[in-house]
């Protein structure tokens, strides 16, 4: 992370009145809370701000702050000289449509934490130890400096809290809970996260659990472990892509597994692929074989072909790397 990238950005985002955000494409609550709370702070400053997302906002993050603002980027029409990628490693993440503005737009700012980040930026506030993007907004309104209101608060513990598995995972530090808890401090509301995320999934969910559950497979003595979820499955029992969320992490917990994987089936003959390793694998350089990359204990990529082709072809790249 430059300094002066860090300023520059904060004098950018001062002298704009009219400012684009992007996220990438199936939101998570990293990219959609880093968005959000940026955007809530801006408007607050009196600047009229767009924020755009080429999916829609998954059930369980609804009751972000206003998530009801984010429109697609083909209802777009106007796109301001400056757009702010967040959560993103390179502009391609946010879809065609935010692609294609490349030649419209006079600046781009990059503000994410993926180690993989292209630094596509004409600005680029990277910070891959940053457990969330979410961390880097925070300390770029403090420098703006903006109120921290709480609706700003909750939209940035949810990115902490989803991006560390509820503050469980590697990427998690002092500074990560110290944030959290200042967070906590400064209005987020807790039991709302807490309900969304955690105690109001739809029944499918948990029925689609009982079809993942059979497909799992192990190899490698047991150091790597894989599930797969089919369009069939999906179909049968009323469930969507965004509920097959958190199933990775069922392989990754087992005992003697290094590495856990998910196949997904998109519906366009495109398997999406969810990487995590516990200690020793960096997957975001295996997920970049395939096109895609992440953090070095959680990456993904979509890859096209059918289900049985992707998992042998990306199991026997993990085989090489463990
Ligand atoms: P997921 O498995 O989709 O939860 O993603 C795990 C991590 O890898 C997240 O930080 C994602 O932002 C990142 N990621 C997933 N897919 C891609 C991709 N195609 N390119 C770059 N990063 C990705
Ligand atoms: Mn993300
Ligand atoms: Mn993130």
């Amino acid at each position: 992370m430059t300094m002066t990238d860090f300023d520059k950005i904060v004098e950018a985002l001062a002298a704009a009145d009219d400012i684009t955000i992007a996220s990438h494409v199936i939101p998570d609550g990293d990219c959609l809370g880093s968005m959000l709370a940026l955007a809530i702070s801006l408007e607050e400053l009196g600047k009229k701000v767009v924020v755009v997302n080429a999916d829609s906002v998954p059930d369980m993050l609804k009751f972000l702050p206003s998530q009801e603002k984010i429109t697609l980027p083909e209802k777009v029409t106007n796109v301001s000289p400056l757009l702010v990628m967040v959560d993103c490693t390179d502009l391609e993440r946010a879809g065609e449509t935010v692609s294609q503005w490349k030649p419209k737009v006079k600046q781009i700012i990059n503000i994410d934490h993926h180690v993989s980040n292209s630094y596509f930026g004409h600005l680029n506030l990277v910070d891959s130890k940053a457990a969330a993007t979410a961390e880097i907004i925070y300390s770029l309104l403090l420098k703006i400096p903006a109120t921290i209101t709480p609706e700003v608060a909750t939209c940035l513990y949810t990115g902490l809290a989803t991006d560390t598995g509820s503050f469980q995972y590697e990427n998690c530090t002092a500074k990560t809970l110290r944030l959290a808890a200042n967070l906590m401090e400064q209005g987020a509301d807790i039991p709302l996260i807490r309900e969304y995320l955690w105690e109001r999934k739809p029944l499918s969910s948990i029925k689609l659990l009982t079809h993942a559950l059979p497909t799992l497979t192990l190899s490698h003595d047991g150091k790597v472990a894989w599930m797969s979820v089919t369009q069939e499955v999906l179909d049968k029992i009323g469930s969507l892509l965004q509920h097959t969320e958190g199933l990775v992490n069922y392989p990754r917990s087992i005992e003697g597994v290094e590495v856990g994987l998910l196949f997904r089936e998109l519906p366009d003959n495109q398997i999406k692929v969810s990487f995590r390793s516990k200690k020793n694998v960096d997957v975001d350089k295996v997920a970049a074989q395939f096109g895609g990359g992440g953090h070095k204990r959680a990456a993904g990529c979509t890859i096209k072909g059918d289900l049985e082709t992707v998992i042998k072809k990306v199991v026997s790249s993990v085989g090489e790397v463990l």
